[in-house]
Order: C-alpha cells, then sequence, then structure tokens
C-alpha cells in the first residue's frame, strides 16, 4: 500500500485506524460508541448539572482521557475508566474546558449599544438589525467581538449573595 511518508508520527505503533491523511483539513466526525451504563449515568448527571449537551461534555472527556492515555499505556478498559474517574475527580477541569466552549463565559461585562452594521447575536445566532439594540460583550480577548440579542442578556442574578449591582446609567 501506498502511502506518503514524508514524516512518521513519533515511535507508535499505527493501530489499524481510518485515521485521514496529514494533509487534509482537520474535520470533526461523529463517533458512535457503546459506554458502561454506570459512565452514561455519570455523563448525563454531569451534563444535567452544567445545563450543557451531553456530547460537549463526553468531548471534553475525551480529549482529557486521551491526553492521559498517551502518558499511560492501558487497555481501552483502563481508558473508560480514566474517564470515569475524570469526571468524578476533575470535575473542575472539565468545567472550565466546557466554559471555553460556552461563548458568553469569558464576558466580563455587557455594554448597551445600538447595532449599525447589521450583525448576528453571539449566544443564538439571531440577526440583529441595523438600529436595534443590542449589548457588546466586553471579554479580556478584544480581538473577540461579541454582541446579544436582549434575549441573550444574563438575567440578574437572584441569589442574593451577589447583590452587587452595576449602576444603572
Ligand atoms: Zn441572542
Amino acid at each position: 500500500m501506498y502511502h506518503g511518508v514524508t514524516r512518521k508520527p513519533p515511535a507508535k505503533p499505527d493501530e489499524d485506524d481510518d485515521d485521514a491523511s496529514p494533509d487534509t483539513p482537520r474535520k470533526e466526525r461523529v463517533l458512535h460508541t457503546r459506554v458502561p451504563a454506570v459512565l452514561e449515568e455519570e455523563l448525563k448527571r454531569f451534563a444535567k448539572n452544567l445545563r450543557v449537551p451531553v456530547s460537549n461534555v463526553v468531548r471534553a472527556i475525551l480529549e482529557d482521557a486521551l491526553k492521559m492515555a498517551d502518558r499511560a499505556t492501558g487497555s481501552v478498559e483502563d481508558r473508560l475508566n480514566d474517564a470515569v474517574a475524570v469526571v468524578r475527580s476533575e470535575r473542575e477541569t472539565i468545567q472550565s474546558k466546557l466554559k471555553r466552549l460556552d461563548p458568553l463565559d469569558d464576558v466580563l461585562a455587557f455594554q448597551p449599544l445600538v447595532v449599525a452594521l447589521p450583525t448576528e447575536c453571539t449566544a443564538c445566532q439571531g440577526s440583529l438589525r441595523r438600529g436595534e439594540s443590542g449589548w457588546l460583550g466586553m471579554t479580556t480577548d478584544p480581538s473577540r467581538r461579541v454582541i446579544v440579542c436582549g434575549a441573550c442578556l444574563p438575567k440578574p442574578d437572584p441569589d442574593p449573595t451577589h447583590t452587587e449591582k452595576e449602576p444603572t446609567p
């Protein structure tokens, strides 16, 4: 079989997988897999708590588990057990990873604005027309533009311990 082997992955025995050639652009694929019932339960509970899709959780965990598996050789079962362990013990890591998937999570504040150039809401992708009210999300990354519609603007936190209110203009 002819493989264009100009560069080899570092000393790792190639499992007979369907890995794309190194030149193809990175694509996302859908994986279907069987998981132990205990893992499924844990995943669903975890996803429900965070109010994110289970698939996001699985993806975040897989990335972590693969990193771990890279370090320690082990069977598939070990890796699944690792994944369970990750869910149970590394909630914070996964939580912060998942937060990065939320487009509004690194927003420090929202500032009202009037839309001049038609755009779309960063959160719901709804269209924002010229003249409409929007809210600019200020993040730590100035290269990132976040504008949300009124529906996606966070509602006041009902938690009484969070009473620091921003002065209304
Ligand atoms: Zn929106």
